[in-house]
């Protein structure tokens, strides 16, 4: 039995089998094949099974998914068997002596690059296809083991080095119980997919990948951060109490699910919801959320091959903003960049991702992606009370920037007779802190401020979010950090303006008294914490967390606070 700790990234326990989902290296270096034949036969053979393994999973898409999914796999087989494809790795392997992976890989890689720049969706789509075809084939001939998250069709763990958004966007919850990753935190965005799913997850336990082997039982326990691998019969059993315990103690919180969230001294503050997709709403409904306190985009615009239409994400905002009946919705709009790549916009690599050219950064140089966007937010606006906001404010001149797009799209819709609302509120993301310290001067022109805790953190600590290494610097209870929180609430207020919170501390059960005190308004925060928020808020007064605040914010240490906190607990 190992046990192996970490940092609990998304509450509950699972108990189940291990399934390594590694990511393998498909290089292939130059090397010249002294019998062509064996070379052909090599190729043969991996396309044979590779087409075994396609119309499996064609088959088992058919069933599960329908006829329209299917069609993926269908394109698939298509471009295995293309002569097109296949006549000239075969020459290359005859003629030019070379072996079968690197005959693949270069004449796949020519096609990739021709389809890349071309102007059609279609042949952009078939450079994905032919990259993942040529993935599968390399698999076999590489002998590397190749797993698709999809392809998951029974209860596992999965185990990897780190869970790309995108990956875990792939996972399926009926068989995907819970996960673990070596690299990553709390505010990785796997981990934040992870609430949103509702799976128990452990992060940034550093060498778990290596520590454990496929099919080893192994425990994640997401409430304090812990892995265990091959647990003992006894371990099995107190685990499961303590993931029993957990389910009904959901249930418990369910009773508050209509409640209003009131302080123990009646002050009213807004609970909402973080969600990355519209089917993300259902379960915002469930855990009671008063709102959408940040609907994070970019996931639109993952997972596939060309920008989504303006018709595509009209839809995705309108099915929100009428799935919430009324409740207010705030959709932050592109945040591309940092640890959420767009493949398909070939950006080049940057040296700090985090730094660099991202959200609102990258829309206001790319306006075409961005007016979009903000026409399909416009015509969606008469659906619901909408509310937009921007990502990485860092001037004011980009928020004036943003606006004024946003202004002349709606003038544009208006003048060809389509209906916008007049009562959608701009607001930005605080998460750079010379946005922070300027706040008095932004609070004049924006409706709202959303604190974005994750960004700000980092930022302002100069430490990597998704470091692990790092990780003792990401102290959300600096008083560094709750000055700068503080500052922002006030100058809103001064303002008339209301200010909201929708990074990870925001549901932060340390940091919640506190947030209290400081006057926070809205805080938004994953499905699943808002139940477990609301019961805790209603047991705090807001007059007594106020003067907790005001001596937090004198505290030297992100300890000293932690331990102010605990205090009122006993
Ligand atoms: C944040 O930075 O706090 C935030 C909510 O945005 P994201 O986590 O998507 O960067
Ligand atoms: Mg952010």
């Amino acid at each position: 039995m190992l046990n192996i700790a970490g940092i609990a990234a998304s509450a509950g326990v699972a108990i189940a089998k291990a399934f390594k989902l590694e990511h393998p290296d498909y290089t292939v270096t130059r090397r010249e094949a002294a019998d062509p034949a064996a070379e052909l036969a090599r190729l043969d053979d991996a396309l044979a099974k590779s087409q075994q393994e396609l119309e499996a999973i064609k088959e088992r898409t058919l069933q599960e998914l329908g006829e329209k999914k299917a069609e993926i796999f269908e394109s698939h087989l298509l471009i295995l068997n293309d002569p097109e494809l296949l006549t000239p790795v075969r020459d290359k392997i005859q003629s030019a002596k070379a072996s079968a992976e690197f005959a693949l890989d270069e004449t796949a890689s020519e096609f990739i690059t021709m389809f890349e720049n071309m102007k059609s969706a279609y042949l952009k789509e078939r450079a994905a296809d032919m990259r993942d075809v040529t993935k599968r084939v390399l698999t076999h001939l590489l002998g590397l083991t190749y797993v698709n998250p999809a392809d998951i069709s029974e209860e596992v763990i999965v185990i990897a080095e780190d869970l790309t958004p995108s990956d875990t966007a792939q996972l399926n919850r009926n068989y995907v119980k819970g996960f673990t990753t070596n690299i990553g935190g709390r505010t990785s965005h796997s981990a934040i997919m992870a609430r949103s799913l509702e799976i128990p997850a452990v992060v940034g336990t550093k060498d778990v990948l290596e520590q454990v082997n496929s099919g080893d039982l192994v425990i994640v326990d997401g409430l304090d951060g812990h892995v265990i691998v091959n647990p003992s019969e006894d371990v099995i059993r107190e685990y499961t109490d303590k993931r029993d315990n957990h389910l009904r103690q959901i249930e418990e919180w369910k009773k508050l699910r209509g409640v209003k969230t009131e302080s123990k001294d009646g002050v009213h503050v807004e609970l909402a919801a973080n969600i990355g997709t519209p089917n993300d709403v259902t379960g915002v409904l469930e855990n009671g959320g008063e709102g959408v306190g940040l609907y994070r985009t970019e996931f639109l615009y993952m997972g596939r091959t060309e920008l989504p239409s303006e018709d595509i994400q009209f839809n995705a905002y309108k099915t929100v903003l009428e799935k919430m009946e009324g409740k207010p919705v705030v959709v932050r709009t592109l945040d591309i960049g940092g640890d959420k790549e767009l493949p398909y916009l070939n950006l080049p690599k940057e040296m700090n991702p985090f730094l660099g050219f991202r959200a609102i950064r990258l829309c206001l140089e790319q306006k075409d992606i961005f007016r979009t966007q903000l026409r399909a937010l416009l015509r969606a606006s008469v659906y619901g009370p909408l509310r937009i906001m921007f990502p990485m404010i860092a001037t004011l001149d980009e928020f004036r920037a943003a606006k004024a797009l946003l202004l002349e799209e709606k003038d544009k819709l208006k003048a060809e007779g389509i209906q916008v609302s007049d009562e959608i509120q701009l607001g930005i993301m605080v998460e750079i802190p010379s946005t922070a310290v300027l706040a008095d001067q932004f609070a004049k022109e924006v409706d709202f401020f959303s604190i974005g805790t994750n960004d700000l953190i980092q930022y302002t600590m100069a430490a990597d979010r998704m470091n692990e290494r790092v990780s003792y610097l990401y102290q959300p209870y600096n008083p560094a950090i709750l000055r700068l929180v503080s500052m922002v609430i006030e100058a809103a207020h001064k303002e008339g303006k209301w200010a909201g919170m929708c990074g990870e501390m925001a549901g932060d059960a340390t940091a919640i008294p506190l947030l209290l005190g400081l006057g926070l308004d809205e805080f938004s925060m994953s499905a699943t914490s808002i139940l477990p928020a609301r019961s805790q808020i209603s047991r705090l007064s807001r007059a007594e967390m106020k003067e907790l605040a005001a001596k937090a914010l004198q505290m030297q240490t992100a300890e000293q606070v932690v331990e102010l906190v605990r205090s009122i607990e006993e």
